[in-house]
């Protein structure tokens, strides 16, 4: 662990620290954020009728649409002659979302990532190869911070330009590595076209996240990079990477939210209302220690559960894997459907390989998709066998009729070195 104190804290002590982080936050917002002054008072609460995280429930929600009619700086809360960075995330549609970091929210950014290498298997004096992109995106910099604090000697790679990657994994022997997980899927592929054997590369544990992925890329880049690939999860509105990761000794049980700094409810996506442990809804985190911008219920819009797991090495709370975002959710026919239910199912068919994109179409009134998937190598994608096996399993498991398209190794577009576009919309909207 990196920091045992707070990592194996017991819970009622926890709850304390958070409890006196949320109310000492929420004086600040009052004080200084005047958007969440305007708000409380309109819903008749002050700072003082809030004893704990346990009265959470009765504070309103922020969304990402009240981030953007503040852009770029009207929910900071000290001074720009205090703030020591500032990152943005791409934000799909309009202006980006801009966030702010005193040089104590930048301590808490490189000490939540320094517990996250931790966890996926890191060590001081090993060598982090970082994929992530540097700039306005959090992931470059935010590992970089977290990594120079743990005692690591940090390849700031970025992403892209696969060949030079190639060569800093062989050349410069890092013994860790962090991307995106479709980016490690293509380096994985590029070194067995190459002929790499991975076990000649030093790099043992990988940590991939940014982007939500399943058990079978998982697989599918342990066994092409030989490493240990944990998830790391993490949004710039909360911090960036290493709002949770999961231990690479209790692979597939859940990511550690660090909530100490980021408490976290899951809630109804209709009704807002929070859910038992366990239960799947939009995660919402309120960022108890953040100073330059401090977020109450902030609505992620992904979709998990959380849950305390009671054979963990550490106390903190766990989230599962993400299923996808709540506005990424496509409904057809009545249907809810994440990508990543696709995934799961492509894991069982051992005639194809994770490399698929989802195409959207309307016909006539009604929404249909493609699940277009490549074959592995050897594997003729023309028999149409193969593509009624995918077809009737998904019907079986989604309960959808999709539209099969086979395709030839090699044929579906990968990841450059950022997030991966699963999902191709081709609705013409009215
Ligand atoms: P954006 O993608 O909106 O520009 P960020 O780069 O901050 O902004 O991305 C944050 C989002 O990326 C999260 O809200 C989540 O949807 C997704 N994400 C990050 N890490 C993971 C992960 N490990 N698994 C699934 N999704 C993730």
């Amino acid at each position: 662990m990196y920091n045992p104190t707070i990592e194996s804290m017991p819970l009622d002590k926890l709850r304390q620290l958070q409890s006196e982080r949320l109310k000492t936050m929420l004086q600040r917002m009052v004080d200084n954020v005047p958007f969440y002054r305007h708000l409380l008072r309109e819903k008749g609460i002050a700072p003082g009728d809030i004893k704990g995280v346990d009265d959470l429930a009765k504070l309103p929600f922020t969304k990402k649409s009240d981030l953007r009619d503040h852009y770029p700086y009207g929910l900071f809360a000290n001074p720009m002659s205090e703030i020591r960075r500032i990152h943005a995330s791409s934000g799909t549609t309009g202006k980006p979302t801009v966030v702010g970091y005193t040089e104590n929210d930048l301590n808490i950014f490189d000490e939540v990532v320094a517990r996250s290498l931790v966890c996926a298997g890191a060590k001081p004096g090993m060598k982090l190869h970082n994929a992530y992109g540097y700039g306005l995106f959090t992931g470059g910099l935010g590992m970089h911070g977290g990594a120079t604090l743990l005692g690591m000697a940090v390849i700031p790679v970025s992403g892209g330009m696969t060949d030079r990657q190639l060569t800093i994994l062989q050349d410069f022997e890092p013994e860790v590595m962090c991307c995106t997980p479709s980016y490690a899927q293509t380096l994985a592929e590029e070194c067995r076209k190459r002929g790499i054997d991975p076990k000649e590369l030093a790099v043992k544990f990988a940590i991939l996240g940014a982007e939500p992925w399943t058990e079978t890329i998982r697989s599918q880049v342990e066994a092409g990079l030989d490493v240990t690939a944990t998830n790391i999860y993490g949004l710039s509105e909360i911090i960036g990477p290493g709002v949770s990761q999961e231990d690479f000794q209790e692979k597939g049980s859940g990511s550690y939210v660090w909530e100490d700094h980021f408490f976290p409810e899951v809630v109804d996506r209709d009704t807002g209302e929070p859910l038992p442990y366990g239960q799947e809804g939009v995660l919402v985190f309120t960022t108890i220690s953040r100073e330059a911008f401090p977020l109450l219920r902030y609505w992620t819009n992904d979709i998990c559960s959380i849950y305390y797991d009671a054979n963990a090495k550490r106390t903190h709370i766990k989230m599962s894997a993400i299923k996808g975002r709540a506005d990424d959710m496509l409904i057809i026919r009545g249907v809810n459907l994440f990508y990543t239910q696709v995934e799961e199912i492509i894991d069982d068919m051992d005639f194809l390989v994770p490399n698929y994109q989802l195409i959207v179409t309307r016909e006539g009134t009604m929404d249909a998709v493609e699940v277009s998937c490549e074959v592995g190598d050897g594997v003729n994608h023309e028999d149409d066998s193969l593509a009624q096996q995918l077809l009737q399993r998904i019907k079986n498991t989604i309960g959808l009729s999709m539209k099969i398209s086979l395709q030839a190794p090699g044929a579906i577009p990968r990841s450059q070195g950022g997030k991966l576009q699963r999902v191709v919309d081709r609705r013409i909207m009215a």
